[in-house]
């Protein structure tokens, strides 16, 4: 198996090649074609798997229609939000989100608690189709009335079970209150607790399990 056989708009597939990937890793095997066929889904998968790209490339993909040259903010709305427990993951994960879309006109922001919220601001004022966020932070954006989260269609979830020790989960049931019931849910894990059980449980529809 490898990267042309999921039919990854050509645009992505061009960055896939220039980050050096060859072969799909087991997750991004089982993960991109299930994602790119509509369905949540609840990964349980480790850090150093390839996971963050086993569920960007298949969102970026499914935003390529959507993609605007357009300056205007209003026409990049925030489509994809992928909620991470920390700012070291968020940040990690926007690298990797930056890398695949780099040859489409998608754009992205990472906003994270600790550091000044102008920047951030001024990001997401000036439109990003994918937003990556820790919990606490994010609420502040949209209290602020930085970020509008009405068009989001595709929401991840990444270590989850990080974000439950952490105590964020009223915060992400606040997040995903203000989110269109009408969107494809991705939730990853390191573990499969009866406490991430119940969260799949609350928050995704018919989830196909992945296992790596
Ligand atoms: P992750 O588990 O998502 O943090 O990814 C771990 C590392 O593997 C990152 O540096 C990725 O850039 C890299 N990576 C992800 N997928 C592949 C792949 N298919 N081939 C080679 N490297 C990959």
């Amino acid at each position: 198996i490898t990267f042309s056989d999921f039919d990854l708009h050509p645009d992505v597939l061009k960055a896939v090649t220039a980050a050096g990937y060859t072969k799909p890793t087991p997750i991004q095997a089982q993960a991109i074609p299930v994602v790119m066929a509509g369905h949540d889904v609840m990964a349980a998968a480790q850090t150093g798997t390839g996971k963050t790209a086993g569920f960007a490339l298949p969102i970026i993909n499914a935003l390529m229609p959507l993609a605007s040259h357009s300056a205007s903010p209003a026409r990049h709305p925030v489509r994809a939000l992928i909620i991470a427990p920390t700012r070291e993951l968020a940040d990690q994960i926007h690298d990797n989100v930056k890398t695949y879309i780099q040859f489409t006109p998608l754009r992205s922001t990472a906003v994270f608690g600790g550091v000044d919220m102008n920047p951030q601001t001024q990001a997401l004022r000036g439109g990003v189709e994918i937003l990556i966020a820790t919990p606490g932070r994010l609420l502040d954006h949209v209290q602020q009335k930085s970020v509008n989260l009405s068009q989001v269609q595709l929401l991840v979830l990444d270590e989850a079970d990080r974000m439950l020790d952490m105590g964020f989960l009223p915060d992400i049931q606040r997040i995903i209150n203000l989110l269109s019931p009408r969107r494809q849910n991705l939730m990853f894990s390191a573990t499969f607790s009866d406490e991430i059980r119940k969260l799949a449980k609350r928050f995704l529809n018919e989830p196909k399990l992945i296992e790596v």
